[in-house]
């Protein structure tokens, strides 16, 4: 299996190489050259698999130039005891009686983002071998909050590496500020942005595009790299935990073999879905992927109307995990859709860049229309329905699972299709326990309380315990304080590396 740009201008390369340049030289992203397919007779086979095994059978079809047993040590090592807080790493967990719930927040950091970016280090030390690179990789993450801190824990004292995680000072919480602030590792730095993420983003997508800076580096033994979804390593473990949460239904029989199920996705750079629509793709009975989008509905319009147009307000809302206005992973699925043009997927990329919006052809338009569904949740929809299913199913939610959880409700209105559905449920509702506490606990019950305080009753209350890697944060050092203005990674990224 090989990996081509979207953008069409690239030779094509091995996976070890995709996943170390993180990004295409010539902007675009990576993505496999052909396709994969799983069969019902595997889908049944896995069944009988742990979460690891399920990982490297899917893994081993986009990563061949890794031998299966290097494929073996990398899902052993990600998806270890030591690192999730349950066995199965993925459950899916009965919801209603045609819903469930898929928690993919067991990780170190208690977001989705874990599952991608426990395994993501494992890959890039063996590619780093296989392609007989010489450099120190650097690791760049523009963060909106939770892929910082997990790219952070997976990375901390990796050899071979550093990284450097930028993060909106103003659009982060505080649990996620302190997460990433007192995180300990030689080799890690973090660096807080007076801007949104978006500008975060930007700057570091510019970084990369900088040939003149990564020859300066180049000379210093340095080697940018992504930790972001543009990588293809980070986009390929999730597509094991669509694969697996379809095994786990059949296995209790909750569906039938080839029954085809929904599932609703709280978006923001577009990756988690992504990896939804590539096991669609593989050959994984899927009816509709659902994109949940909070106020910031750029998704939202574009799959209702074709047209993506990021020239609006950007908003802080309260599952900041989704506030983005240009979401990065698009391109792949544009590149997929109109069979791989990459022309003009370049084309409509330049019109973003240039006049902040494209509007796509009717042909591809209809094919976004028949594997998507779009619609919004806003923040008060959001604590409406956190607090609804804390009394009605004594289940919590987080922000962005709410989200999903709204937009589902919307989507059964909306068209009476009432195909089983799984909920991806991307962070622990103690992650963002200041809103989760307001919509269960009241207003005047979370006035003026600082969020551990918060984390403290929101586990009295639900009577669930507080997550590993969130108790006692307030209590560590903060290591990290620099702060830059947004138009200053490029500096930032020298002064770190250069000196
Ligand atoms: C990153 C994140 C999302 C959005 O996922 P994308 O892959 O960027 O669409 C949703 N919820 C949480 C909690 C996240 O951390």
């Amino acid at each position: 299996m090989q990996y081509i740009s979207t953008r069409g201008n690239e030779v094509a390369v091995s996976s070890a190489e995709a996943i170390k340049q993180g990004i295409a030289p010539d902007g675009g992203l990576y993505v496999p050259t052909d396709e994969v397919s799983i069969s019902n007779i595997d889908l049944e086979k896995l069944t009988s698999l742990s979460y690891t095994e399920r990982a490297a059978f899917i893994l081993q079809h986009f990563l061949t130039d890794f031998t299966p047993s290097e494929i073996d040590q990398c899902v052993n090592a990600a998806y270890h005891p030591n690192k999730f807080a349950t066995p199965e790493i993925a459950p899916v967990k009965a919801f209603t009686s045609d819903t469930s719930i898929l928690e993919l927040w067991h990780g170190p950091t208690c977001a989705f983002k874990d599952m991608a970016l426990q395994i993501l280090p494992q890959f890039l030390v063996r590619a780093l071998a296989k392609t007989g690179e010489k450099a120190e990789i650097v690791i760049l993450v523009a963060t909106s909050g939770d892929t910082g801190k997990a790219a952070l824990e997976g990375f901390a004292n990796i050899p071979g590496t550093r990284i450097i995680v930028f993060y909106p000072e103003q659009g982060v919480s505080e649990v996620q500020k302190l997460q990433m602030t007192t995180q300990e590792g030689k080799n890690v730095h973090v660096v807080a942005v007076q801007g949104n993420f978006d500008d975060a983003q930007s700057g570091v997508k510019q970084v990369f595009g900088d040939g003149e800076f990564a020859q300066l580096l180049a000379n210093q033994g340095f080697r940018l790299s992504s930790a972001n979804s543009i990588n293809w390593g980070r986009l390929v473990p999730q597509i094991i935990y669509y694969f697996s949460a379809y095994a786990d239904l059949l296995k209790t029989g909750t569906i039938r073999a080839g029954e085809r199920i929904n599932f609703v996705v709280p978006t923001g750079n577009f990756g988690n879905i992504l990896a939804g629509f590539y096991a669609k793709k593989m050959g994984l009975p899927v009816n509709k992927l659902i994109c949940a989008a909070n106020a910031n509905n750029v998704l939202t319009d574009f799959i209702q109307t074709g047209t993506y147009n990021r020239n609006r307000e950007f908003l802080k809302t309260l599952s900041p995990s989704m506030d983005i206005l240009i979401s990065s992973n698009l391109e792949r699925l544009l590149y997929e859709l109109t069979n791989r043009q990459g022309e003009q997927v370049s084309h409509w990329m330049t019109q973003l860049k240039t006049a902040g919006s494209y509007t796509v052809d009717t042909n591809t338009f209809a094919k976004v229309q028949e594997h998507f569904w779009s619609d919004f949740a806003d923040d008060q929809e959001t604590l409406q329905t956190i607090e609804e299913t804390w009394h009605k199913q004594r289940y919590l939610l987080d922000t962005h699972t709410a989200v999903a959880v709204r937009v589902l409700h919307k989507y059964r209105q909306a068209t009476d299709d009432n195909t089983y559905t799984v909920v991806a449920s991307t962070a622990s509702p103690f992650k963002f326990n200041g809103s989760v506490a307001k919509a269960v606990l009241g207003e005047d019950q979370v006035t003026g309380r600082n969020e551990f305080s918060l984390l403290q009753d929101l586990s009295t209350f639900t009577q669930w315990p507080i997550p590993q890697g969130l108790r006692d944060l307030d209590k560590k050092p903060v290591l990290h304080r620099q702060v830059i203005e947004k138009d200053k990674l490029k500096d930032a990224v020298k002064d770190i590396l250069l000196g």
